[in-house]
């Protein structure tokens, strides 16, 4: 018994890996923190809070490790944070006053989150998006004041703006470590969409900041390493002679390909073209869940690369791991976390976040944006779209991932546990009894992956005796690694053959034997002949008489019981005929269906039923066909085989 139930979880069971992580509690227990070797003293590690003036104004408070409520900059100072990234745009606001969201992140808001980091001891990285709302690779909208300038006036202006601004932040108190010209200007800048003007108005911004702010970088700011571009980016900085010192890149993990490759275009830059390089903007999900009644950008159903699970740790981890990798890249300077502080405004319904939202500007977008982005912004105006990526939780409370900051260099090595658990999908015969898996795949805490021993609450006896014997689906839960896991048990009317409908494209499983001598016998792929999939076994021949061939497939080692099977045909021009499906056993035939090829399109089945398979014996399954005496040109298809458990 226990050999042929091994025998039997081999060769029947189909163990698909889903990507459900059921992950450990947010916050609870110690940080894993291995160590980023060669991380230089003066490494930015920055943090984007631009929603946070409107966030505290929509009643959001802050509290640090110790329970206490306190200033968020103070928070961020003391747990590792260097610097304070926030957006500027032109002129957030509608005609009558009302703010677009998103922070209303005009120049009056950077001055304020400026003198709260200045108080921190943190200096500020200004991120000109020269635009009157969120500007990234797929907009950049000119500001409504300047929509009708031609590139010369838009030029002087983008200086003015810049120098006007940088000179309410100095004059402030404001220290600014670095001034972005332009926000993920991937070929689009302030409504311009030709290098050749682009590079105006990020020699204006440049300018400027030179003048105001003399010790800051200057920055120039791009998403999507895994395009390809940054190289054509940067020699068209190089040929207009662009006066900058960062090229800076956003990474988010889920898009933005492998660690490796913005490691190796970042350097590409560094070593080409003298210029520090940095990832601007990164952030990872600590859970899947929504908190605020606005959907999020990451869930658990996003169909993204997934390299960490969504747990405090995996959000630790992958930031971790872009830290590494920019602290390994040549001239590497930095990595900001973005909108780390985003998160719900607290209330119980959406109707309730609405409210604050649209007032203090909370939210990505309120509904007055309209005015200027009707498209997107008009539309699908909301809340925070990465609350489950701050580093705090609802109540403002700090996760453990916050910590991650200060414990970069020495590391922190705790016990490896793990931290996420995989649940296992389990696909087989509805007839076969049930055996769950022994074993679920976790992620540890150090992000390495291990089996864990998994205790289902119920067992496989159980659950063949409910659901056995019918086609249907099902999941059960249990315990692996401390943490919840689910099952889910796919039960299906398993094809035991290879290969059942050509799909591999040739002759895989199968054995022809052609009698005959047909002209054409091969798999053929086209969508409209076939009856699954796209291709399907294929027959013509044009002399009378010279159609005749079997088609089969033999199967061992099947489970003993009862079963099925069928195939079918289709064709035309057979003349007299001779067709059929057939089965045998130990190579003695058990059963045959007569089948017919009538005209195109005419699909016939054969079935065989009732077939009673001992444990041991080879089963031989197949179509006959012959067609003869009027029968030239005879010509068909045979596609759909399969051979099920009889129920
Ligand atoms: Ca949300």
């Amino acid at each position: 018994m226990k050999k042929m139930l091994s025998l039997i979880l081999v060769l029947i069971l189909l163990l698909l890996l889903c990507p459900c992580l059921a992950g450990a509690d947010s916050g609870s227990g110690a940080l894993y923190v291995k160590p980023v070797e060669n991380l230089p003293e003066d490494f930015i590690l920055g943090m984007d809070v631009s929603s946070v003036i409107a966030e505290e104004a929509s009643g959001v408070r802050y509290y640090d490790f110790d329970g206490a409520e306190r200033d968020l900059f103070e928070i961020l100072a003391e747990n590792g944070v260097t610097h304070i990234r926030v957006r500027v745009w032109n002129h957030p606001f509608d005609a009558d006053g009302n703010g677009f969201g998103g922070g209303n992140c005009g120049i009056e808001t950077a001055v304020a989150i400026g003198r709260r980091a200045a108080a921190a001891g943190l200096p500020l990285i200004v991120d000109f998006h020269y635009s009157d709302f969120w500007a990234d690779p797929g907009k950049q909208m000119v500001p409504l004041q300047w929509k009708d300038m031609e590139i010369e006036e838009k030029t002087e202006a983008v200086y003015d703006y810049t120098r006007d601004c940088l000179a309410r932040l100095r004059d402030a108190g404001v220290e600014v470590g670095m001034v972005q010209v332009g926000n993920e200007t991937n070929g689009a800048l302030c409504g311009e969409k030709i290098w050749f003007n682009i590079q105006y108005l990020m020699q204006a911004g440049a300018k400027a900041t030179r003048q105001i702010f003399p010790d800051a970088l200057v920055a120039v700011h791009f998403a999507n390493p895994e395009s390809g571009a940054y190289e054509s980016y940067a020699k068209k900085l190089a040929y207009y002679d662009v006066d900058y010192d960062v090229f800076a890149s956003s990474y988010y993990p889920y898009w933005h390909g492998t660690l490796e490759n913005l490691r190796t275009v970042l350097a590409d830059v560094a070593e080409t073209y003298g210029k520090k390089v940095m990832v601007m903007e990164t952030s990872y999900a600590f859970t899947a869940e929504d908190t605020d009644f606005s959907p999020n950008t990451i869930g658990e159903g996003s169909l993204v690369t997934k390299n960490y699970p969504y747990t405090v740790q995996g959000q630790a981890n992958a930031v971790r791991d872009v830290v590494e990798t920019v602290a390994n890249t040549p001239n590497g300077i930095g990595v900001c976390y973005w909108e780390g502080a985003w998160i719900t405004v607290g209330g119980s319904s959406r109707e309730e976040n609405a409210a604050l939202w649209e007032k203090y500007g909370s939210g990505w977008a309120s509904s007055y944006a309209a005015s200027y982005d009707p498209d997107d912004a008009g539309k699908y105006y909301g809340g925070s779209a990465v609350d489950n990526q701050a580093l705090f939780d609802a109540q403002g409370h700090p996760l453990a991932s916050l910590k991650l900051f200060s414990l970069l260099r020495q590391g922190n090595t705790v016990e490896v546990v793990p931290d996420a658990v995989e649940a296992p999908t389990l696909t087989q015969d509805m007839s076969s009894p049930i055996l769950l898996p022994e074993t679920a795949d976790a992620v540890m805490n150090d992000n390495s992956r291990q089996p864990v021993p998994v205790i289902w609450n119920a067992d496989g006896e159980e659950l063949t005796a409910r659901y056995g014997g019918r086609e249907g689906s099902f999941t059960v839960g249990g315990v692996a690694g401390g943490m919840p896991v689910s099952c889910t048990v796919n039960l299906v009317k398993y094809n035991y053959l290879v290969n059942p409908d050509f799909e591999t494209g040739d002759l895989s499983g199968w054995t022809v034997e052609d009698l005959a001598g047909a002209d054409e016998l091969y798999v053929e792929d086209k969508l409209t002949d076939s009856l699954d999939g796209t291709r399907h076994m294929h027959f013509w021949s044009a002399r009378p008489d010279s159609v005749e061939f079997t088609l089969e497939q033999e199967v061992r080692d099947l489970p003993a019981g009862r079963y099925r099977f069928s195939v079918s045909v289709m064709g035309g021009d057979a003349g007299e005929q001779e067709v059929y499906a057939y089965v045998k056993l130990d190579g003695e035939l058990v059963g045959t269906a007569p089948m017919a090829i009538t005209s195109y399109a005419e699909w016939d089945t054969g079935a065989v039923e009732e077939i009673e398979y001992a444990e041991g014996q080879t089963l031989t399954v197949g179509i006959y066909v012959r067609c003869s005496g009027a029968g030239s040109g005879a010509w068909g298809k045979i596609d759909a085989a399969a051979l099920n458990s009889a129920g």
